[in-house]
C-alpha cells in the first residue's frame, strides 16, 4: 500500500528541498510543486461522473471529477502542503489535526482537531511531509477512523523504514503516497539523509 514516486522530475526537486542552503521560499515552492505530484498519483481512482459538452466543433462527453474530499494538515508542517491540495481540489473541505511530537519519546501528543463530519463515503487525504517513527500519521488515522472516515490516504514527501513499518501494521488498508523512501532515523528521530525539520523550513524557524 506504500507508493514512492519514482520520476526525475520529482527526485531533482526532493535534491534541491534536501540541500540545507535551499532558502524557505524555494523550499516552500518544492513542498507544493511534490504535493501535486503526489496528488497527481494518489487520485487515479477518484470518482467521476460523465457530462455532456459541447465544443466549439462537435457535441461530446467529458469526465469531471465528482469525488467530496477533506484535505486533512498534520499541524503544523502539514499546512505546507494544504496551498497544492487546494489549487487541485478547490472545492475540498478542509480539516485540521494538531499533533505536538514528545521531542524524548517521539509520541504525538494531540492539541487540536477541527474536522468536518464524515459520513462516511468522502475521501479524506491526510497530509504531513515527514512520515518519520510514524506516531503522527498513525494517530491521524485513527481519530479520523473514530470520527467516522471510512476512505483515508496518506500523503508524505519523505518516509523513513521505522514510519513505513509501523504505519503497514497499525493501518494496513490505507494507501500511503511518498516522494522519497529514505535510509533511517537518527537518535533524535530525525529522518536520514532526510530535510531537517520540515516545519521549521517551510516556516523559517530555524
Ligand atoms: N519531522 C521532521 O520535520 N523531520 C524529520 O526528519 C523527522 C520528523
Amino acid at each position: 500500500m506504500h507508493t514512492v514516486l519514482d520520476h526525475p522530475l520529482v527526485s531533482h526537486r526532493m535534491s534541491l528541498m534536501r540541500d540545507r542552503e535551499t532558502p524557505p521560499k524555494l523550499f516552500r515552492e518544492l513542498v507544493g510543486e511534490i504535493t501535486t505530484f503526489l496528488a497527481y498519483e494518489a487520485l487515479r481512482d477518484v470518482k467521476t461522473k460523465t457530462v455532456d459538452i459541447a465544443t466549439p466543433v462537435a457535441q461530446t462527453k467529458g469526465l469531471l471529477v465528482d469525488e467530496r474530499v477533506v484535505i486533512v494538515p498534520i499541524l503544523r508542517a502539514g499546512i505546507g502542503m494544504l496551498d497544492a491540495m487546494l489549487h487541485i481540489l478547490p472545492y475540498a473541505k478542509v480539516g485540521v489535526l494538531g499533533m505536538q511530537r514528545n521531542e524524548k519519546t517521539a509520541e504525538p501528543v494531540p492539541y487540536y482537531a477541527k474536522v468536518p463530519p464524515a459520513t462516511g463515503e468522502e475521501l479524506a487525504i491526510v497530509i504531513d511531509p515527514m512520515l518519520a517513527t510514524g506516531g503522527s500519521a498513525c494517530d491521524a488515522v485513527t481519530q479520523l477512523l473514530k470520527l467516522g472516515y471510512r476512505r483515508i490516504k496518506f500523503l508524505n514527501i519523505v518516509s523513513a523504514p521505522e514510519g513505513i513499518a509501523k504505519f503497514e501494521k497499525e493501518h494496513p488498508d490505507i494507501p500511503v503516497f511518498t516522494a522519497a523512501k529514505d535510509e533511517r532515523l537518527n537518535s533524535r528521530f530525525y529522518i536520514v539523509p532526510g530535510l531537517g525539520d520540515a516545519g521549521d523550513r517551510i516556516f523559517a524557524t530555524l
